[in-house]
């Protein structure tokens, strides 16, 4: 891509926001000329402003440390006549942060979000780049509803699905799932801490994670959705069901998945199917799209978070352990790391998406 973006970080010093700021340190499309938080951290640069809050494995990236924060709801005009679009990631009520993404929107700034809020506000894409890239089409019927020009949002999905959601969803597609039963295993930085700043959970495991099983059961569907006239309609099958546990783990999400179909395929066919498979953001090179986005391991004790949390950068899904069951038609364990592929990364990467599909022109 030969035109570079200006992009700014709306939630920089919260945990997602630090990992934006990581990821798009160099990045070869978009630039961060802008960096927003609360009032609390208006006014301060950015190294004062996330001081010890800062938990990333490398510094504050040098071209970001004295930017000056502003005011995400107050300096909203500013912010959005410095930027092409904005990543939003920040930790507000669910409403004020529904009119905060549509107010950047109608500011003709596109908004690609972390966030809840929109994930099912009929006519905002949540997408996937390697699964349901097509659903970006919803754009101009969403950019007609709020009646601008440039402005849209867009949002990704759950962490707590991005480890089992892409090893489902080319199954579906060649045999039909009927019935998924998952139980993820989530990791403390999902609930943005660390353990320093979450003791309680060393030595501990939390069998509650509030919203989360809701989340993870419906909002595939969405994935799996089609576009109808000005809405995307969620697909009605398969049916999900979700158990959702906080681990004493700091980055990574491992989900233990049971799933029947409609016509069972063998275990080589699936191995197949998830080892072939390639997207979008693969098609198009995106900067971030991992070469092999979802990757089978042989060996009885793999994955496991260390070794492949990180795998292509964080930005892969690993599947292992696929084995006949005696109540479903197969169980297998699937693992992604949930701050990058699972927020920041999978952000960046749908940002990638639109920019190179041209809604960020
Ligand atoms: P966090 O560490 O608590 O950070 C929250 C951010 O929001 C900070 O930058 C904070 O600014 C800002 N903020 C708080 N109140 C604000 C206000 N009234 N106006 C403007 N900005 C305000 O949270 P996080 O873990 O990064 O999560 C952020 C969002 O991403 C949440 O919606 C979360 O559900 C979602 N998410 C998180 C993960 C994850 O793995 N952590 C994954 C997917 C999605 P100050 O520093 O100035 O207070």
């Amino acid at each position: 891509m030969e035109k570079k973006f200006n992009v700014g970080i709306v939630g920089a010093t919260g945990m997602v926001g630090q990992r934006f700021a990581t990821l798009l340190d160099g990045h070869p499309w978009f630039n961060v000329v802008c960096l927003a938080a609360s009032s609390r951290s208006a006014g301060k640069t950015y190294k004062e402003a996330v001081g010890k809050k800062w938990c990333m494995d490398v510094d504050i990236p040098e071209s970001m440390k004295d930017i000056v924060i502003m005011d995400a709801t107050g300096d909203i005009d500013k912010i959005t006549s410095k930027v092409d679009f904005v990543f939003c990631a920040v930790d507000m009520k669910k409403d004020e942060i529904k009119a905060l993404e549509e107010e950047y929107a109608k500011h003709e700034c596109p908004v690609v979000s972390n966030n809840s809020a929109h994930r099912f506000t009929a006519d905002v894409p949540m997408v996937v780049p390697e699964l349901n890239a097509e659903h970006i089409n919803i754009i101009p019927a969403q950019r007609k509803r709020l009646g601008t020009k440039r402005g849209f949002i867009a949002v990704k999905s759950n962490c707590s699905l991005q480890s089992y959601v892409p090893a489902i969803f080319p199954l579906h597609e060649k045999f039909g799932v009927k019935n998924v039963l998952v139980c993820t295993y989530q990791a403390i930085s999902g609930a943005g801490k660390t353990f320093e700043t979450w003791p309680e959970m060393n030595d501990n495991v939390i069998p509650y994670i509030g919203g989360e099983e809701e989340k993870s059961e419906k909002e595939p569907l969405k994935l799996m959705g089609k576009i109808d006239g000005d809405v995307i309609k969620s697909a009605d099958a398969p049916n999900f069901t979700a158990q959702c546990i906080r681990v004493p783990v700091s980055n990574g999400h491992l989900g233990a998945v049971f799933v029947d179909f409609e016509n069972k395929p063998s275990k080589e066919e699936m191995i197949e199917i998830w080892e072939n498979f390639a997207g979008r953001a693969q098609e198009l090179e995106l900067p971030s799209a991992p070469k092999k986005f979802l990757n089978y391991f042989t060996e009885d004790d793999r994955p496991q978070i260390k070794s492949e949390r990180m795998l292509e950068n964080g930005m892969a899904v690993s599947i292992g352990r696929l084995r006949e069951d005696t109540q479903y038609d197969y169980k297998f364990v699937c693992l992604s790391h949930n701050t990058l592929r699972g927020a920041a990364g999978g952000a960046v990467l749908l940002a990638e998406l639109l920019a190179a599909e041209g809604y960020m022109d």
